[in-house]
């Protein structure tokens, strides 16, 4: 999977599969938080130093499942 592919898994993913989504890099869990106040949403890998921010997105899926 690439970073590409990962931002649909994370809008339109279930929680199981957000949770289970590994850093193409390294294979380390990658890390996402939603701010729903600001349609903010932060994804990355730590390891890697690797950052995605968003701003206004919509709600993910998995948020309300
Ligand atoms: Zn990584």
């Amino acid at each position: 999977m690439t970073w590409d592919e990962m931002d649909d898994v994370i809008f339109d993913g279930t929680k199981n599969e957000v949770n289970n989504l590994k850093c193409p890099d390294c294979n380390t869990k990658v890390y996402i938080q939603y701010t729903a106040k600001w349609g903010a949403l932060t994804y990355g890998c730590k390891k890697c130093g690797r950052v995605v921010k968003l701003c206004k997105a919509p709600e993910p899926n998995y948020i309300s499942e």
